[in-house]
């Protein structure tokens, strides 16, 4: 198995929340010998240097290029980690005819469908008590423990004509079937943790598909897996700046939780964290504001977020001119009312880079009677004013608890990124 994919596959297993693909994210980092920087802290920062910030969950890689900011500019390539999932509400176990349950919040937009009658596990983080203090650990109780059963089909006859799930009373996650003491969740966490149960202040908790990402397909030629919208980008990003040596120009990797919810959040990409970093960075190498501004001039952001792959089931929910393949290459996105971030200009330059690289490349379009979804690319363009392409691999059932990919996209991408932090094409 290509080295992309075997990391990729680690990457999304070891990934069950935002929480934890923050802390895999790191660790391919340290890997690489990126050095942590903290916003608290006064920066000196050395050509070449590589570097990362974190606020919260949100992750900014850097490394420094060899030539002056003014005439290169930031080579800036982001992506979201989060995706849509079911997210615990703490106080609301409870148990009845022996049944104990617990609650969920709808994180995002997920395919609800997908979520029921599956294994799942429980990740996230809690809050422990430390002397006089607290501190927050990332939990991941590592076995299937709850399941949100459907009712028999003798029961809801109609299922199989389309049923809505009731997201206050039929997402409750069943999570033991027999009498125990008053909160079991607590007692596993505590004991998974190694802390006494009155030492959990407090928890931020989400449901997640236990079943691991594995290759498929006759060929196995496709990746099925949870969260691949968005770790499959995050990972082409995180791969590619981690191959980087000694760039001309200065690379960023900016990978943001919260897309899923907006981005108007501390960490997400609706927030000051990527242009307080840049403009940290043209301050520290002694650049003057307005040459920061003329910087920013000078840059480019490739977006990447999963793209629509053509479904042979559903050809009439595609343009005909514009429906991607799978394994087909990376994908240029455009939309005209920006909700991708694509110009002209923009869509030129990552054509050219995949021309370089060798690789095909294809156009997304939605039909003219769909709505289109979004990403981070227009929020980051008319924040920072710099030309954005969104771009994305193909993907089938975006938003379900089980998406697939192709594995060949995946290598192409990471190889069209790798060019483009690298070289001056
Ligand atoms: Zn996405």
């Amino acid at each position: 198995m290509h080295k992309y994919i075997v990391d990729f596959l680690d990457l999304l297993n070891g990934s069950p929340t935002s929480i934890q693909a923050s802390s895999e994210i790191i660790k391919r980092l340290e890997r690489y010998d990126f050095k942590l920087l903290k916003e608290e802290d006064h920066w000196e920062l050395q050509n070449g240097g590589k570097y990362y910030i974190c606020r919260d969950t949100s992750i900014i890689a850097i490394i420094l290029g060899s030539r002056n900011l003014l005439d290169t500019g930031y080579k800036i390539g982001a992506a979201h980690i989060d995706s849509p999932s079911l997210k615990i509400k703490p106080e609301s176990l409870k148990t009845e005819n022996s049944i104990t349950s617990i609650s969920v919040e709808v994180y995002g937009s997920p395919i609800i469908s997908s979520w029921i009658d599956r294994s799942l596990g429980i990740a996230g983080r809690i809050a422990v008590k430390e002397e006089d203090n607290f501190r927050i650990l990332p939990v991941d109780l590592r076995r299937p423990v709850a399941v949100i059963p459907n009712a028999a089909l003798h029961l809801n006859r109609e299922i199989n004509k389309g049923f809505e799930y009731n997201k206050q009373t039929h997402l409750k996650a069943i999570l033991q079937s027999k009498e125990s003491d008053k909160n079991p969740l607590m007692g596993a966490l505590a004991t998974e943790l190694g802390v006494a149960r009155d030492d959990i202040f407090g928890s931020e908790l989400f449901l997640y598909d236990f079943e691991l990402a594995e290759l498929c397909g006759l060929d196995q030629s496709l990746i099925m897996s949870a969260r691949l919208d968005n770790l499959g980008m995050t990972h082409s990003i995180l791969s590619a700046i981690s191959e980087v040596e000694n760039p001309e120009s200065t690379c960023i990797a900016a990978l943001f939780d919260h897309e899923e919810i907006g981005s108007e959040t501390r960490q997400g990409a609706d927030s000051s964290f990527l242009e307080n970093i840049l403009e940290r960075i043209a301050i520290t190498k002694g650049y003057s504001r307005e040459e920061y501004l003329r910087i920013l001039n000078k840059s480019f952001l490739v977006s990447g977020d999963m793209a629509h792959s053509y479904h042979p089931s559903y050809p009439e929910k595609y343009d005909p001119s514009y429906s991607p393949v799978m394994n087909g290459g990376p994908v240029i996105k455009w939309h005209a009312n920006y909700n991708y971030a694509t110009n002209l200009e923009s869509s030129q330059m990552f054509k050219k880079l995949c021309k370089t690289a060798e690789v095909p490349c294809q156009t997304y379009i939605i039909r003219s009677d769909l709505l289109c979804g979004s990403t981070i690319g227009h929020i980051l363009s008319s924040r920072l004013g710099i030309p954005v392409v969104d771009v994305g691999n193909p993907l089938w059932a975006m938003h379900s608890v089980r998406e697939t990919v192709g594995v060949q996209d995946h290598i192409n991408m990471i190889k069209v990124l790798e060019l483009y932090y690298q070289k001056n094409i």
